[in-house]
């Protein structure tokens, strides 16, 4: 039998192995490394909620109210107020008849791809998305089919052939992201739309990057570009800028029953702790179109800006303007990219490698992630340090 000694051997020769790295301390922009500070660039807490006092106080107080587990499935007796409260201000939010709160943001995906589609379907994705996305195509026996990152003449193609393939019984899926998460680009939205409603297929959005930072209130990209009605589903998390956890989907009433009904995920896993679909609740109700979403939504487009200048005036220039809090710094090869973190690591700045399959081969890469409550002068240490590697 493969011992697994020789299958971690092998990681290791590829610079593929990962492993955990433990933190002390509530997520912030300082976080300690055994007993080093560090400064943290590799969050996806981009608003800087996951440790603000606000959302500690609206978590503790529904912890309060409401307990802390919820016992069960949704289906079984874990159904209770604050779910039900989160998924309609969601689908008042996004403007969708109906909406479903998950765990994860992983769940939602998972579970979502794998209820629309079924065998003798065509579930159509972008080459980069997620991993949950692909994992819930994969899992649904619906036939897959992949183009190239927002290459449009090759999902014209696809979507042409997949509808004869699907016939007048079947459905075709396309799923794209809206804010890709490794490389902070966006989805050539107006293009995708296009040619998804002109085909009469469906188009699932995963708005995880997106989510309380793009759009009125925070609504997400589709909204932004007033797209979001000829959306059909959108998917999205918690765990992201609203500094919580949790997945969530939007659309249809007929479509949510149908992901109530068939994805496995929703049904045979337990409900969301209710105190965090209470935060969550109160976090688009009362972050996200407020003035204090405002505030750090701005503050995150300033530290955006400041990083952007800074690493030109080191002398080098990014080679794309970042059009989210996500700002890639490829390098190519993985020994290149691990080396460049621990550089990164001993000046003091946390950010991550990523290599494949996370990321292409051969596109090993820093990602940098911004938050509205880093400061001016850490943004402009690290852009300093990334321009000398
Ligand atoms: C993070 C992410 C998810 C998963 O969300 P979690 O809440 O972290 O499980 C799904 N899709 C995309 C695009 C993501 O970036």
């Amino acid at each position: 039998m493969r011992s697994f000694e020789s299958e971690l051997t092998s990681l290791k020769g590829d610079a593929l192995h990962r492993s955990l790295r433990p933190l002390k301390g509530p997520q912030m922009p300082k976080i300690l490394s055994g007993t080093r500070e560090l400064h943290n660039f590799s969050s996806n807490d981009y608003l800087g909620l996951a440790a603000s006092d606000v959302v500690r106080a609206m978590l503790t107080d529904a912890v309060r109210k409401y307990g802390a587990g919820s016992g069960a499935s949704r289906l079984v007796c874990g159904d209770l107020e604050p779910h039900r409260m989160l998924e309609s201000q969601l689908a008042k939010l996004k403007g969708t008849e109906a909406a479903i709160a998950f765990s994860t943001g992983y769940a939602a995906a998972v579970g979502t791809v794998s209820a629309l589609v079924r065998r003798g379907d065509v579930v159509i994705l972008d080459k980069l998305c997620h991993a949950s996305l692909i994992d819930g195509a994969r899992l649904s026996g619906a036939t897959v089919r992949v183009f190239p990152h927002n290459h449009l003449d090759k999902l014209e193609r696809l979507l042409e052939s997949s509808m004869d393939a699907a016939g007048d019984d079947g459905r075709v899926l396309v799923v794209a992201e809206s804010v890709y998460s490794m490389d902070g680009d966006w989805a050539d939205l107006f293009g995708i739309v296009r040619l998804t409603k002109a085909a009469g297929a469906l188009l699932l959005l995963d708005e995880a990057h997106a989510f309380g930072i793009f759009g009125k209130d925070g609504r997400g990209l589709a909204d932004k570009l007033g797209l979001a009605r000829k959306v059909d589903f959108h998917l999205g998390t918690f765990s992201k800028a609203a500094g919580l956890s949790g997945g969530y989907v939007c659309g249809s009433e007929a479509g949510v029953d149908i992901i109530l009904n068939r994805a496995r995920s929703f049904i045979y896993s337990t409900a969301p702790p209710p105190a965090i679909a209470a935060a969550a609740h109160d976090v688009i109700t009362r972050i996200f179109p407020g003035a204090m979403g405002e505030r750090r939504r701005s503050e995150l487009w300033n530290n955006v800006r400041v990083f952007t200048e800074a690493i030109a005036d080191a002398g080098s220039p990014l080679l794309r303007e970042p059009t989210s809090a996500i700002i890639p710094v490829i390098l190519g090869d993985n020994e290149r990219a691990l080396a460049a973190a621990s550089r990164l690591e001993t000046s003091g700045f946390l950010v991550p490698a990523i290599r494949y399959p996370t990321v292409p081969a051969g596109q090993a890469r820093l990602r940098v992630t911004l938050s509205a409550n880093h400061a001016e002068g850490d943004i402009i240490a690290l852009a300093r340090a990334i321009a000398k590697i």
